[in-house]
């Protein structure tokens, strides 16, 4: 009898990317690379559900984000959410992905750690350990301690967490995985910020996203009163 060798999981970056910057890149490649992906497959939100609505339309991150992504092969964009006409939430797409993928693909979420302390206000939060694996990438500023999580994160989290990257191989999903990323303190959030004020973001993200910005007058600076 022959044993299949097991699949390589299909790492899932979903974000609202407004816009796209090389934090979300390298979380991306550096995932890809120490956890051995098959793919990363980019799924921006088309209306995030936890947070305020984005400044820049679905269509224009989406656009962001195919700029951002070309080129590397490893990298996937799925357009689901931002075709949507409904609230974006991971627990219908991740059961999308199952479907698609079979039961027996690993799929890991990545997250930065801030949206990882966050997760417990995301709907139907516990149903995520049942879908897919979690992989937490550092981020500056967001420290990883089980001690500072919500108390029902906190249980998850110690009764899930694994070291050893070559485990989430070994079933579909359920492990939390923290793993360290090259630290880069760049978030969207500053970036709408300083283009609102007309300061320049060159190399905080990549130069055809921000062509991009400036060709469709994106976070532009606000008018002089
Ligand atoms: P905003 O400032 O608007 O909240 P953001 O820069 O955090 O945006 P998101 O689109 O919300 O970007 O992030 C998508 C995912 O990427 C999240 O899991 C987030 O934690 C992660 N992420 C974003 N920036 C970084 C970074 N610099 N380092 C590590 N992870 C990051």
């Amino acid at each position: 009898m022959t044993s299949l060798a097991p699949l390589a999981p299909l790492g899932i970056l979903g974000g609202t990317f407004d816009p796209v910057h090389w934090g979300h890149l390298r979380l991306a490649e550096e995932a890809s690379e120490q956890l051995g992906l098959a793919a990363v497959r980019w799924i921006p939100a088309g209306q995030p559900a936890h947070r305020h609505a984005p400044q820049a339309s679905a269509r224009h991150r989406l656009d962001m984000v195919r700029l951002a992504i070309a080129g590397n092969a490893n990298f996937q964009l799925d357009d689901a959410e931002v075709q949507a006409d409904t609230p974006s939430y991971s627990v219908p797409t991740l059961q999308r992905l199952r479907e698609e993928q079979g039961l027996a693909r690993p799929l890991v979420l990545l997250l930065g750690a801030d949206a990882f302390l966050g997760l417990t206000g995301w709907y139907c939060w516990q149903e995520l350990f049942g879908l897919a694996h979690i992989a937490v990438a550092t981020r500056p500023g967001n420290p990883l301690d089980a001690a500072c999580l919500p108390a029902a994160l906190s249980r998850e989290y110690l009764a899930r967490q694994c070291d050893d990257p070559a485990r989430l191989k070994s079933c579909p999903a359920g492990l939390i995985l923290p793993f360290s990323i090259t630290p880069l303190d760049i978030s969207a959030t500053r970036l709408r910020e300083s283009l609102a004020l007309g300061h320049s973001p060159r190399y905080l993200l990549p130069d055809p996203v921000l062509d991009h910005i400036s060709r469709h007058t994106l976070y532009s600076p606000s008018p002089a009163p």
